[in-house]
C-alpha cells in the first residue's frame, strides 16, 4: 500500500511494539526548531504531506529533496556523464530506494543529495535550499543539520565511544555537552544499544556499529537520512535488524533515501527508483507488505527469487530479531 497521503505507514508502526506515538508533536513548528527534534520532524511529516499527483515523478508541494534535471559529468581524460538528466523529489516522510547496475549513477546521485558535491547542471534542493547556490561552508552546515549519512563501512570515530560518536554532529550544531550526551543516550536506547554507551567501535559487532551510525545520523534530526548499502558489511540476520531500524526511523517521520543493488533490501522502501546509464529508467511503487517488516511476509513471494545475496527478509530470520537470526549482532 503505497499512499502518498500516509507518510507514516501504519502497517509497520503497529508491528513494532516500541514505536512511540508522535501525536504530541502536533503543535510543534514544522521546521527549524531543534528543541524536540523528533517531535519537530514528525510534525513536518504531517505538514509536508505528499499530494500524490499520480505521476511517476511525484509532485509534492514541499518536498524535503528536489532534484531537477540534474546532470553530472566527470572530466578525467574523457568525459563521463554519471547523471544525464535526473529529476526526483522526496516527499516528507517518504522512503525511497535507488537501484541500478554498477556505474549507473547511484552514488553520484546520493552524493549530490547529500550536498557532498554539486551538479554540473540542474538543481538539487535539500530542505528548501539549493545546494549549488551556497558556499561550501553553508553546504557543510546543511550536511551537519539536515542530512544524516549512513555508510556501508559505518565511518565511526575509533577512539570515541558510542555516546561520543552519536553526539559528535551535535558539537558542530552547537549543543552543549550535557544535552549532547543526553540526546546521544536517548538515540542509542532507541536503536537498541542502551547497554553499550561506553563501548568503542572495536568493542561492537558490525550490526551494532551500524546502529551507532544510524543513531549518529539521526542526532541533529536531519530532514533526510541517506544510506548507501547500509547492510553491505553485516551478516544477513543483522542486516534484517538494520532494515527494520531504518523502517522505524521512517515510521517516525524521517525521509529516507537508500541505495542498494539488492532487490530485497530496496523492497523495504515505498518505491524504487531504477537508474540506468545516469537516467531514471522507471519508478516502481512498493506494496507495504513486501518488506516483510510488519505483515508476516505476505508479499514476500513477489521477490523471493529476485536476488539471493541479501536474504534479509521474507524469511523466518527476517521476521525475528537479529540475535535469534544467527546471533551475529548479539
Ligand atoms: P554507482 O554508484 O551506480 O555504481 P557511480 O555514481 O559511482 O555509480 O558512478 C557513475 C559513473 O560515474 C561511473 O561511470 C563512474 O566511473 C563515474 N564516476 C563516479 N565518480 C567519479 C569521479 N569522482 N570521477 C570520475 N568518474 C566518476
Ligand atoms: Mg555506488
Amino acid at each position: 500500500m503505497y499512499t502518498s497521503d500516509e507518510p507514516t505507514r501504519d502497517g509497520r508502526a503497529s508491528a513494532d511494539a516500541d514505536v512511540e506515538p508522535t501525536d504530541d508533536a502536533a503543535t510543534d513548528p514544522p521546521t527549524g526548531a531543534h528543541g524536540d527534534p523528533d517531535a519537530t520532524r514528525a510534525a513536518t511529516t504531517r505538514d509536508g504531506d505528499g499530494k500524490g499527483d499520480g505521476g511517476a515523478a511525484d509532485g509534492d508541494a514541499d518536498p524535503v529533496v528536489a532534484v531537477r534535471d540534474v546532470r553530472k559529468t566527470y572530466d578525467l581524460g574523457g568525459t563521463v556523464e554519471a547523471l544525464a538528466g535526473v529529476s526526483l523529489t522526496l516527499p516528507a516522510g517518504s522512503y525511497t530506494a535507488v537501484m541500478g547496475p554498477s556505474g549507473s549513477g547511484k552514488s553520484t546521485l546520493l552524493n549530490l543529495v547529500g550536498a557532498l558535491d554539486t551538479p554540473t547542471s540542474g538543481t538539487v534542493e535539500v530542505a528548501g535550499r539549493d545546494v549549488a547556490a551556497v558556499e561550501e561552508a553553508d553546504r557543510a552546515a546543511l550536511r551537519g543539520t539536515e542530512i544524516g549519512f549512513v555508510f556501508q563501512t559505518f565511518n565511526l570515530m575509533p577512539r570515541l565511544d558510542a555516546v561520543e560518536n552519536v553526539a559528535l554532529p551535535l558539537v558542530f550544531a552547537g549543543w552543549d555537552r550535557d544535552r549532547r550526551r543526553e540526546r546521544a543516550r536517548d538515540l542509542l536506547d532507541r536503536v537498541g544499544l542502551g547497554e553499550r554507551y561506553d563501548h568503542r567501535p572495536t568493542e561492537l559487532s558490525g550490526g551494532q556499529r551500524q546502529r551507532v551510525s544510524i543513531a549518529r545520523a539521526l542526532a541533529p534530526d536531519p530532514a533526510v537520512i541517506l544510506a548507501d548499502e547500509p547492510t553491505g558489511n553485516v551478516d544477513t540476520g543483522t542486516g534484517a535488524g538494520i532494515m527494520r531500524l531504518l523502517a522505524d526511523v521512517n515510521d517516525r517521520g524521517t525521509t529516507v533515501l537508500l541505495v542498494s543493488h539488492s532487490r530485497r533490501i530496496a523492497g523495504h522502501a515505498d518505491r524504487i527508483v531504477h537508474l540506468r546509464d545516469g537516467l531514471v529508467e522507471s519508478i516502481e511503487s512498493i506494496e507495504s507488505g513486501e518488506s516483510g517488516d510488519g505483515s508476516a511476509g505476505d508479499a514476500a513471494a513477489d521477490t523471493s527469487g529476485a536476488t539471493s545475496d541479501d536474504p534479509t527478509r521474507g524469511t523466518a530470520a527476517g521476521e525475528s530479531d537479529e540475535p535469534a537470526a544467527g546471533g551475529g549482532d548479539a
